[in-house]
């Protein structure tokens, strides 16, 4: 009576369930349809409990993609040796006449 999803609690909680209704409207109160009507509900919400559990698998994920290529750093260090610009002080390359970021001239 463990299933692994609660499939099986489902369904015999209410085969217990439904037999227990029965049982009541057509014997009357009794040892069976209370059992039923106790029993059915309690197996139905852990059965409930166990299918809200289940891990859901992933599913058509797309392949994780390669990182993409950094772009050349132009930074204050970009460059090993350069100038660097008196405006906005990103560094050039040496034989820069003007800068690569912000266009002022040296
Ligand atoms: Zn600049």
């Amino acid at each position: 009576m463990e299933g692994r999803d609660g499939t099986v609690e489902l369904v015999v909680g209410a085969i217990l369930l439904s037999g227990g209704v029965t049982f009541y409207l057509v014997f009357g109160p009794g040892l069976l349809s209370c059992g039923g009507i106790i029993f059915g509900p309690i197996l139905l919400i852990f059965g409930l409990l166990k299918t809200d559990r289940r891990p859901v698998l992933p599913m058509n994920l797309p392949p994780p993609y390669p990182p993409l290529p950094r772009p050349p750093r132009l930074g204050p260090r970009g460059w090993l040796s350069g100038k660097a610009c008196p405006r906005c002080d990103s560094s050039n390359p040496p034989n820069a006449m003007f800068c690569i970021a912000c266009g002022a001239p040296f």
